[in-house]
């Protein structure tokens, strides 16, 4: 039997990935929208989140596709009237937010699901899985995208709390944090600030073990992300956001589903299992690069 879902926040990564994953799996009804300005044909659409708090009883999952800022007022008020919550990633605008939506899905014995979809790329699992019982010696992370194509207009990746380069930086993070066997923690950052934005456009990053990474938000033509870790003479190479592998030159094999499938197949799963998946290690990093990173002002950017 299909359960039934709402998205919330109906925009860029709703319209090209949470509603096809939902529409097409038997597991998930679209049973309702809320946004100010979207919706989804066919389906019940709300402009306002208490209305649909209160009407739809029914539905008992949310998706919480909005910008982090505010993504937490709505799943609190999610989880106050016993909801279970799909987080988009970055999980939230603040560590100590996400903590408290935690605590409070614990007490109200609700799933809450922070989601890192670049962990569901198809070439995790192998790189995991080979470095489970190696010791990592060094490594480099190249993520270099298009803001103006991924974001086109999106202000608030610009504005505190959106993250800056940070956004997609920590797609990359949230892959190293899963298939690193041991953690690494930051101890430098340089970050390039538009002088008329407040986020990083750019950001150099070193870790423990030998561990950099180059964030860029300005690659024009072909889009790079992609990660290189070494294990003594062993080398795992992720390309395509980890949706290819190879180890040692040879490629590895890659998992079924695409991210956002595989995302709601595990939401099926920990709702079945009475469980939550919050795991904050990406943004401890992103956090931490903000806390200790060097600011460098460059050119002024617009979309
Ligand atoms: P977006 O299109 O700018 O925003 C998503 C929706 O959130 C908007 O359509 C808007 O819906 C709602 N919203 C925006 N600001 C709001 C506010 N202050 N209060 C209430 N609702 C607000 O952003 P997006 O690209 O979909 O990104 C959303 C999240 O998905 C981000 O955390 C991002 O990191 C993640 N993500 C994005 C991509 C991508 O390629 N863009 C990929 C993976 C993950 P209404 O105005 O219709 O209410």
């Amino acid at each position: 039997m299909s359960r039934k879902i709402c998205l919330v926040g109906i925009g860029k990564i709703a319209q090209d990935q949470h509603v096809p994953s939902i529409t097409a799996s038997p597991d998930w009804e679209l049973a309702a929208t809320v946004s100010r300005a979207g919706s989804v044909g066919g389906v019940q659409a709300f402009d306002d989140f208490d209305a649909f708090l209160a009407e739809r009883p029914d539905v008992d999952v949310v998706s919480l596709c909005l910008p982090p800022v505010p993504r937490f007022a709505y799943a609190a008020r999610a989880i106050a009237v016993g909801r279970h919550v799909m987080l988009e990633k970055p999980p939230g605008a603040t560590l100590a937010e996400v903590q408290r939506l935690d605590s409070m899905a614990r007490a109200a014995g609700v799933t809450l699901f922070a989601s890192w979809h670049s962990r569901m790329a198809k070439g995790v699992a192998a790189a995991k899985a080979f470095l489970a019982d190696k010791t990592v010696t060094g490594g480099h992370i190249d993520w270099r995208e298009n803001v103006r194509q991924w974001h086109p207009g999106q202000d608030w990746v610009f504005e505190p709390g959106g993250m800056g380069v940070f956004d997609p930086g920590s797609n990359a993070l949230s892959i190293l944090t899963e298939v690193l066997p041991q953690p690494v923690h930051l101890t430098g950052a340089e970050l390039g600030v538009p002088g008329n934005r407040q986020t990083p456009i750019h950001a150099e990053l070193t870790f423990t073990g030998g561990i950099t990474a180059t964030f860029d938000w300005l690659k024009k033509g072909e889009q790079l992300w992609e990660m290189t870790l070494e294990a003594g003479a062993d080398r795992v190479h992720l390309t395509e956001g980890g949706n290819a592998c190879t180890i040692n030159g040879a490629s590895a094999a890659l998992t079924d589903l695409d991210e956002y499938p595989a995302l709601y197949a595990h939401l099926t799963g920990l709702l079945d299992r009475g469980a939550s998946d919050v795991d904050l290690s990406p943004m401890v990093h992103v956090s931490d690069a903000m806390t200790l990173g060097r600011r460098v002002s460059v050119a002024d950017f617009a979309f």
